[in-house]
C-alpha cells in the first residue's frame, strides 16, 4: 500500500503538476516539451504555413540520433502515468485529432505513441469516406459518437476536418452530401470552419480538451515514401491508386489546410504543425504535444478521506493477520 494512501497524501516539494517531476519524465523529454511549443499554433489569424518546416536538423537537437527511441520511450511513459491519473480522476477528457496527407505517418505515430497507454483509457477511431447512414446526418454526427468520455483519450485518425479538406478540394463530394441546394453557397467553408471552432470551444468548456496535429510532410518526402511502398512487395498494401490522385491536388490541399488552421487554432484548441519528414522526430513531438496538454490539466489521484483511510488501515491489519 502506498505511503500516499496511509500517510498525509501530500506530494514532495520537487513535484510539479500532475505528480510528475522532471526527473521522472526524463530530461530529454523535458527538452522535447519545450521544443514542441515552437510548432504550436494558438493564434490562427497569424498562421503562415511557410513558417513551419517539414524537417528538423538533427544536429540542433539536444540528443543524438541513436537516442531517439529512448526519448520517445520517456514520452510514452510520462503519458502513460498521466493518463492513469486522468482515468482515476474521471474529470478531464482529451481528444487528439490527426490530419495529414497520405504517407505522412499518422498510423505509425498513433501506434508508437499510444503503445504504452492503458487500452481501457484510450480509443482510436479512423474516419474514412462516410457511408449512407452517416450521410443522412450532419457532418459532426459520426464524430460526436466517438468523443472520449471523461478520464479517457480519444484519438481521431482523420476527423470532421475532412469536411473542409477533401470535400473542399473535390466539389463533387460536396454535391453528393445530400445537403439542401440552398445551403451550398460560397460561404459554406467559412461556415463549416466557424461551426468546427465553436464545437471545439464547446468541448473545451465541458472539460474535453482538443488538440489537432497536422503531420506536415513535404511533397518530396511523400514521393519517396510512395516509391518505397511500390518497390517493396510487403508494403504494397499500404499504397492505393487514390493516393497518387490526391497528390495531384497538393496545392489545393495546402490552401485548405492553411485556412482550416487559420480559422480554428485557438489557445484552448491549438494546432500542432509538426515536421513529418523525419518520422522518429515527429513521433517524439506527438508524444510531447500530448504530454504537454495533459500537464496543463490539474490532474491528481482522487483524495481518500480520513474515514476511508481508517477503514483501509483496519482492512490492512486484517489482511496481515491472515495465514
Ligand atoms: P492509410 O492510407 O494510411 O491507411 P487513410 O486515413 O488515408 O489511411 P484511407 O482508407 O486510405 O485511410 O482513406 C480514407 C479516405 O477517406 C481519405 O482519402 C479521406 O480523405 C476520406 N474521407 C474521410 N472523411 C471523409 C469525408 N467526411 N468525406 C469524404 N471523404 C472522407
Ligand atoms: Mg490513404
Amino acid at each position: 500500500m502506498s505511503d500516499n494512501l496511509l500517510g498525509s497524501g501530500s506530494g514532495s516539494p520537487e513535484r510539479v503538476n500532475n505528480g510528475m517531476n522532471v526527473t521522472e519524465m526524463g530530461h530529454r523529454m523535458a527538452h522535447a516539451l519545450s521544443l514542441v511549443q515552437s510548432y504550436r499554433v494558438t493564434d490562427g489569424k497569424a498562421f503562415r504555413m511557410e513558417d513551419f518546416p517539414h524537417d528538423v536538423d538533427r544536429d540542433t537537437l539536444p540528443w543524438d540520433g541513436d537516442e531517439m527511441d529512448d526519448v520517445l520511450q520517456e514520452g510514452v511513459e510520462a503519458m502513460s502515468s498521466m493518463q492513469d491519473m486522468m482515468y482515476a480522476q474521471d474529470k478531464w477528457g482529451l481528444l487528439v485529432i490527426f490530419q495529414a496527407m497520405d504517407a505522412a505517418g499518422k498510423d505509425g505515430a498513433i501506434k508508437h505513441v499510444m503503445s504504452g497507454v492503458n487500452p481501457q483509457g484510450c480509443e482510436v477511431t479512423p474516419f474514412k469516406t462516410p457511408g449512407a447512414e452517416e450521410l443522412d446526418h450532419d457532418f459532426l454526427w459520426r464524430c460526436m459518437k466517438r468523443l472520449p468520455e471523461r478520464g479517457r483519450i480519444g484519438i481521431f485518425n482523420r476527423s470532421y476536418y475532412e469536411e473542409v479538406l477533401v470535400v473542399r478540394v473535390h466539389d463533387k463530394i460536396l454535391q453528393s452530401e445530400k445537403l439542401p441546394g440552398a445551403l451550398i453557397h460560397e460561404k459554406i467553408w467559412q461556415e463549416r470552419l466557424t461551426d468546427i471552432a465553436n464545437f471545439e470551444q464547446y468541448l473545451g468548456n465541458n472539460g474535453i480538451r482538443v488538440i489537432k496535429i497536422f503531420l506536415h510532410l513535404s511533397k518530396k518526402e511523400q514521393k519517396k515514401r510512395f516509391l518505397d511502398r511500390i518497390e517493396h512487395p510487403e508494403k504494397n498494401w499500404k499504397f492505393s491508386q487514390a493516393d497518387i490522385e490526391e497528390r495531384a491536388f497538393w496545392k489545393d490541399y495546402m490552401t485548405a489546410y492553411k485556412e482550416a488552421i487559420q480559422s480554428t487554432a485557438t489557445p484552448s484548441a491549438p494546432w500542432y504543425v509538426l515536421p513529418a519528414d523525419d518520422k522518429k522526430f515527429a513521433r517524439i513531438m506527438v508524444a510531447a504535444a500530448i504530454v504537454s496538454t495533459l500537464a496543463g490539466m490539474d490532474l491528481s489521484y482522487p483524495v481518500v478521506s480520513d474515514e476511508q483511510r481508517a477503514v483501509l488501515r483496519r482492512i490492512r491489519e486484517q489482511l496481515l493477520q491472515e495465514d
